[in-house]
């Protein structure tokens, strides 16, 4: 006979950990107790030695399937010759930092209770249970218990309550618990905010969205925008008036089996697709699929999801097998909304109809998105499902602390101990309503993770909404604000998702940041670590004519750059109004209102304008994506010139910047374009060409510091024929290519990097 103290960290509570730690000791005939304690779960257990080491083997391999177990560590204990296995309850002093679970879609258990015609809780579209349903949408504040949450209004029923006090019960403490006597409630309403009373809410809905109509519908994280994704009619209405014109719907089917009728889908896309997190994975097109072409116009990938409701499972049912356009629920570019009566003043004009229900939304979430490349998930927007899951960092933090990311696909994240709590996804800053869910979410964070910051870390542009809070706080509250260069942080959050400190190369490729030197950078080799970076290598700067202008108008960039490199014709000349084009030739001419940029991101965007493809974006990125879209399928095909200049010494004795000229391709483009070569023989050169520049500078780089690990990371490694090949040409050069994995390579994954930046510079300090 032996016992055994177990302590326990990580996210096990409020995940059905103790119930299961119950059923695991009884299954094995032990005895002791089990219970929550500040950091974890703490266990006794007493029995023979060989079942305790069973105990132990199995805790971590079955556990349930939310609970992330950080640590486990034992010590022996004197028996106490225990009679029986008991869940015992927390004392109310426990309040420790429990991390909250990220919101999960419906369990198996309780989709089968969902549609049993005998169970209390059959089609009731709130069920759930502790291994599913809503967490950080409807948290207020800490610690994470019913009373804190949007579902305090709701007294249990007694049913409900028995199950919750139950220690055995799969909702034992299932903070969310409900059913059709006690809990929220849906209904329909038309755009006056009117109770369409008579029939079944869902079935009436599902008649206007089979009818063609449009329909908002009440999420997790909040609304979306439903239409039958199999109308165009629909399809094309609902992106007139959600003044969305180009940009791809996300699309809702019941099933993986509908999925794949839609989309070619490989084990690693459908694991994504089917796990519990069910972000959107965007997938390569079938030939003939039944959607209409307004659903992803021009793109052969499209977003799909399974449902990861109740609400949305009953719904699908309801369309007899008709997938669903599912699109946050916004007119063009704001966030996503999430309350009434807002919710019938920002939609009016776009929803039909609309199924509501009774429990709040307190933290507006977006829906994830993801894909696979190589095998390898590799995400775009970390948000529902995901977060707050915390990301290990590679340091331990001294001191708690904030980063406050960037300003378009805006994250924040939280530092304490070794963990980064990376906060979901908020969107534009520029946005005012975005802004303000901004400051209160930060504020949510840090009470409800207990999280009291010592310093703020930042992006160095002054006019990021971000920055200014940042400043702004860290003089009021006397906190310590450090500044981090755009692509050091890029660099820095791929190193940290790697667990590694040390010194590499980073390849920083992406539109817009700012520079040390005040430029807008882009295309950046750093060489550095977490502490600090010297830039390295990058490209040549050209005149960005009209500023911010010239990120919405490629053709402006392909001015510039036709105009560097003394190009024989401006081919897209003749598409443009011919003021606009002299008035941009003066600037660049002035260098008036023309800042200067090595931007990758608007050197996709004048190739693009250059082959023909597109000369005006509708939103960020659009042309670049296009780009690829056109290389992808076709055969690799040589590459163009460039140059790789070394200035030689700088003045402080330090190698100085390496250029890459890319006046040489830009020559050669509009020589093939003259000749008539296709746009996609000319995109796919140009693609092979950045793998080679990236190969050369970077072998250029080894040779000058020994360094042969590469990071990259930025917005332009989201363009996945680039990624790959570069990962390919990389390894196959000697080198060891990193990249992202975890948090996007794009904005969102700024504050990680900020984060591990700034903790390690006060580490150093
Ligand atoms: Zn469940
Ligand atoms: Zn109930
Ligand atoms: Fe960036």
């Amino acid at each position: 006979m032996e016992r055994r103290a177990i302590a326990i960290s990580g996210t096990v509570q409020g995940v059905g950990f103790r119930p299961f730690v119950y059923g695991l000791a009884s299954q094995l005939e032990l005895c002791g107790f089990v219970r929550n304690q500040t950091d974890g779960v703490r266990i006794e257990v007493e029995g023979d030695g060989s079942r305790l080491d069973q105990f132990l083997l199995q805790l971590s391999a079955n556990k349930p399937p939310l609970a992330r177990i950080e640590r486990v560590s034992w010590e022996p204990r004197p028996p106490l010759g225990d009679s029986r296995f008991r869940i015992e309850t927390s004392a109310s002093s426990v309040t420790g930092p429990v991390l909250i679970p990220p919101d999960i879609a419906t369990c198996d258990d309780c989709l089968r209770e969902l549609f049993d015609p005998h169970d209390r809780r059959y089609r009731y579209p709130f069920l759930n249970c502790t291994n599913c349903g809503p967490r950080l949408t409807i948290v207020e504040s800490a610690p994470y218990d019913r009373e804190r949450t949007t579902m305090s209004s709701f007294t249990m029923c007694p049913a409900c309550r028995a199950e919750y006090e139950n220690p055995i019960d799969r909702r034992f403490h299932a903070q969310p618990i409900a059913c059709p006597a006690c809990g929220p409630r849906l209904a329909l309403k038309d755009g006056a905010e009117k109770p369409l009373e008579g029939g079944d809410a869902l079935a009436r809905f599902a008649d206007v969205l089979r009818g063609g109509g449009v329909g908002a519908l009440k999420g997790l994280g909040g609304y979306h925008l439903a239409c039958d994704a199999t109308n165009d009619a629909a399809v094309v209405g609902l992106r007139r008036r959600k003044q969305r014109e180009e940009k791809p719907f996300a699309v809702m089917v019941s099933d993986i089996d509908s999925a794949r009728a839609l989309c070619e889908i490989d084990e690693a896309e459908r694991d994504l697709l089917c796990s519990p997190r069910r972000p959107i994975v965007l997938l390569r097109k079938r030939m003939g699929s039944p959607l209409g072409p307004g659903v992803a116009p021009g793109n052969p990938r499209l977003g799909l999801m399974l449902p990861y409701t109740p609400l949305h499972h009953l719904l699908l049912r309801e369309m007899d097998g008709r997938p669903l356009v599912m699109t946050s629920g916004n007119r063009c570019d704001e966030p996503i909304s999430v309350g009434e009566p807002d919710v019938y003043e920002r939609l009016a004009g776009i929803a039909d109809v609309y199924l509501t229900h009774d429990r709040p939304i307190h933290v507006r979430c977006d829906d994830s998105v993801t894909r696979v490349v190589g095998g390898i998930e590799s995400p775009l927007r970390r948000s529902r499902g995901y977060a707050p899951q915390p990301v290990r960092l590679p340091l331990h933090c001294l001191t708690q602390g904030l980063a406050v990311g960037g300003q378009l696909k805006a994250t924040f994240g939280l530092a304490r101990d070794d963990q980064a709590i990376l906060s979901h996804h908020l969107g534009d800053l520029d946005n005012y309503e975005a802004y303000r869910a901004f400051e209160r979410d930060v504020a949510l964070f840090e009470q409800t993770f207990d999280v009291r910051p010592t310093w703020i870390a930042h992006d160095l542009h002054p006019d990021y909404a971000s920055t200014r809070y940042a400043l702004r706080r860290a003089g009021r509250e006397n906190l310590k604000a450090i500044a981090v260069q755009h692509h050091h942080a890029h660099m820095a959050s791929c190193l940290a998702e790697h667990g590694l400190t040390c010194p590499v190369i980073g390849v920083c490729f992406d539109g817009t940041g700012f520079g040390t030197d005040g430029a807008v950078w882009g295309g950046e080799f750093l060489v550095g670590d977490l502490e600090g970076f010297r830039r390295a290598a990058h490209l040549r700067y050209v005149p960005m004519p009209g500023g911010e202008k010239a990120v919405r108008e490629p053709w402006r960039m392909a001015l510039a750059h036709c105009h560097d490199s003394g190009a024989q014709s401006t081919p897209f000349l003749h598409r443009v109004d011919a003021a606009s084009a002299r008035t941009a030739h003066r600037m660049i001419e002035r260098r008036f209102n023309a800042p200067s940029t090595s931007s990758i991101g608007r050197l996709f965007d004048a190739v693009a304008s250059l082959v023909g493809l597109r000369d005006h974006v509708t939103f960020e990125g659009q042309a670049a994506m296009e780009l690829e879209w056109l290389a992808t399928g076709v055969l690799q095909d040589g590459a163009y010139a460039f140059d790789i200049a070394a200035p030689g010494e700088s003045s402080a004795g330090e190698e100085a910047a390496l250029i890459v000229d890319t006046r040489p391709l830009i020559r050669d483009v509009v020589r093939d374009v003259g000749r008539g070569v296709a746009g996609a023989s000319i995109a796919r050169r140009f693609h092979s060409t950045i793998v080679e520049i990236i190969v050369k500078v970077c072998a250029k780089l080894r040779a000058q510091t020994g360094l042969s690990q590469v990071v990259l990371s930025g917005g332009v490694f989201m363009n996945s024929l680039l990624l790959c090949e570069t990962e390919h040409a990389l390894n196959a050069a000697g080198f060891l290519a990193l990249r992202h994995r975890t948090v996007p390579a794009n904005d969102g994954g700024l504050s990680l990097g900020q984060l591990a930046v700034a903790a390690r510079q006060l580490e150093l300090r």
